[in-house]
């Protein structure tokens, strides 16, 4: 039985694959500098779009 498959994912930065490992401490990325390079664009992202809620309004109300 083979049942240590190991997950690779795609560095959301350059691209590379990345071994999603305990080992890997800055999974989904391939190193802290891609994840600080994807965080950055993320937050100027952030701020081009104004008024964009962070938390969703909960819509359950439970007519009586
Ligand atoms: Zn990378």
């Amino acid at each position: 039985m083979n049942d240590k498959i190991i997950h690779v994912v795609k560095c959301p930065t350059c691209s590379q694959p990345v071994p999603w490992v305990q080992t890997q401490r800055y999974k989904p990325f391939c190193s802290e500098r891609c994840k600080l390079i994807d965080l950055g664009e993320w937050a100027m992202e952030a701020k081009r779009i104004p008024g964009e809620p962070v938390f969703p309004a909960p819509d359950n109300e439970d007519p009586d």
